[in-house]
């Protein structure tokens, strides 16, 4: 009973605002098992993300119980007269309020404020399916990869294909692509998908693959929640290794380094024991000691000093990378890092190894996020800026940006590593730059109120521009990762050849632009 009232009062609000002519009754009607919410904890929570620099109340919050949920909410606004947008919120791990929206409801796939998915008595929200015979586990879109990795962990499998951090959820990283140091190997996490349930523009409830409605099943990939809400993902699986050896280790110059970390990549086709598994790279200009939120690994029992290792114009670049094992191959593991190692041209005794297990590699950021949750660092405003660069220029990239316009501040991690293109299905909606290795490069800055104006919000972002604008001048073909654009142009000149398919999927799968409007590439229509 309390919930009707509840929902009365949330669809009457939606109706005031947005003057539909629907009566409350039919939209009460649609029965939906989870909550419709308007309670002001919720909607604080869905007009915010991780980035901090946008805010935008939805009228309402969906906490579903099943897809059928997320179907009728779809399918009312899609039917109604005046039409109300629909945006899926993951974990709320945008940057600028890419879940956001202010004339409908967002559904909550990951739980929101509530820290759990709303379950009905039914508890229909199921949690992950492994098929260890197949080699696949099917999960809600909503699930963190987190949870994804303990349960499979259980099986003894795990996912091939990572993000940095886990606590992301499955849609959201579907809808860009999900890369971390496996991608050279496995490509993206939508390089690592067979199958999904898609909820479309239309409120069709469809599932999608390789081979059936492929169409969708690209266009979801990668799509930034344009054509449909993902609420079921079959993810490959492989054995899960138990251990990892992590390594790290130093250069001062600029060749040296991306000249290894391609040549680590190309290994992609080599059997198991002569590749590392994982390749990563980060670059330090901050003077003094290394030492930022990802690096803790150098601190601070061994603290390195810069200036003592001749960096050249003060930067450092840090190749990362890893060896899966398991405790039967420990004899072995030395001598095939060896072998690998050998065969790198970084600064002799800059080689920093620590040795753990697969999961605590895996869930690594998780403790620096605690770290900084510790001391009040992590709720700020991050003005990140990711970029594809392709490797034809990313020597350029390193003149003009890393040793010009940085200076010698960061205000965070600065993560650079290449991947190969043939690991990406160009019929996704992805696009990534020219070339057959294109370089991730991630300034994961803070801005900070410390009175430090280089700290600031303003900075940070000035700095963004003008990194944009260096590249655009000297056409250096730069594509933005997790994107974003203010103007439709903008998004046109992003997708450049792709944009025809781009919007043709649009019209086709979400005709009144009601999904996922805090993209801000299509205004919906009345
Ligand atoms: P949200 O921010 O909630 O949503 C993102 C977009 O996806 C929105 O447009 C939303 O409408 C849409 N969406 C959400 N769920 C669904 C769904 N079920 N179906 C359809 N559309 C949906 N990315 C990487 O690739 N590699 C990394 O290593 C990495 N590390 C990160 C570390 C941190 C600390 C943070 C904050 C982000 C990181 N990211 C990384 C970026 C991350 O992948 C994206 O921000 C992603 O969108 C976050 O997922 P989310 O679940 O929070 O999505």
């Amino acid at each position: 009973m309390a919930t009707k009232l509840l929902l009365t009062f949330a669809i009457c609000r939606l109706i005031a605002t947005v003057g539909l002519t629907l009566d409350p009754t039919e939209l009460l009607r649609l029965g939906v098992d989870g909550q419709l919410t308007v309670d002001s904890s919720d909607v604080d929570t869905a007009s915010l993300d991780f980035g901090l620099m946008s805010r935008a109340e939805p009228l309402a919050v969906l906490h579903p119980a099943s897809a059928e949920d997320v179907v009728r909410l779809v399918q009312a606004a899609y039917g109604s007269a005046q039409g109300f947008t629909v945006s899926a919120r993951g974990h709320g791990h945008s940057i600028n309020g890419q879940a956001q929206t202010t004339n409908g409801v967002v559904i909550e796939m990951s739980g929101g404020s509530r820290g759990g998915v709303w379950l009905s008595p039914a508890g229909k929200v199921d949690s992950p399916r492994v098929s260890e015979k197949l080699g696949y586990v099917d999960v809600w879109g909503g699930e963190l990869w987190i949870d994804v990795l303990k349960t499979t962990l259980q099986y003894g499998v795990a996912p091939k294909s990572w993000t940095d951090y886990l606590y992301l959820s499955v849609g959201g990283t579907l809808s860009n692509a999900g890369i971390s140091g496996q991608a050279f190997n496995h490509g993206p996490q939508i390089s690592n998908v067979h199958e999904l349930d898609v909820v479309t523009g239309k409120g069709e409830l469809l599932t999608c693959s390789e081979a059936q409605n492929s169409e969708l099943f690209h266009a979801v990939l990668g799509g930034l929640g344009q054509f449909g809400i993902i609420t079921r993902a079959r993810i490959a699986l492989e054995p899960a290794p138990q251990r990892v050896r992590w390594i790290r280790v130093l250069y001062s110059n600029f060749s040296a380094f991306t000249r290894d970390q391609e040549y680590l990549i190309s290994l992609h086709g080599q059997p198991a024991h002569q590749k590392f598994d994982y390749v990563e790279g980060s670059v330090i200009v901050d003077e003094g000691f290394i030492n930022n939120w990802r690096s803790s690994f150098f601190s601070p029992r061994n603290p390195v000093k810069i200036s003592s290792l001749g960096a050249d114009g003060g930067v450092l670049y840090c190749l990362e990378i890893t060896k899966n094992y398991d405790e039967s191959s420990i004899d072995t593991i030395d001598q095939e890092v060896e072998a690998l190692l050998k065969k790198l041209d970084f600064i002799p005794a800059s080689v920093f190894t620590t040795d753990l297990p697969y999961v605590d590699f895996l869930d690594r950021v998780h403790k620096a996020e605690l770290k900084l949750r510790s001391k009040g660092l992590w709720d700020v405003p991050h003005p990140w800026l990711n970029l594809f660069v392709p490797k034809s220029r990313i020597a350029d990239f390193d003149k003009g940006v890393f040793k010009g316009i940085l200076g010698n501040k960061t205000s965070g991690p600065i993560l650079i590593y290449p991947m190969n293109k043939n690991k990406w299905d160009d019929r996704t909606s992805v696009v990534t730059p020219e070339g057959d290795v294109f370089y991730l490069v991630a300034l994961l800055r803070s801005a900070l109120d410390t009175g430090d104006e280089t700290k600031s919000l303003e900075y940070l972002t000035n700095q963004n521009r003008q990194i944009l604008r260096f590249c655009d001048e000297a056409g250096i073909g730069v594509k933005q990762y997790l994107p974003h654009y203010t103007t439709q142009q903008e998004w046109v000149d992003h997708y450049g050849d792709k944009w025809g398919l781009f919007n043709q999927r649009k019209m086709e799968f979400d005709p009144r632009r009601i999904l996922a409007t805090g993209q801000r590439i299509f205004k919906p229509s009345s």
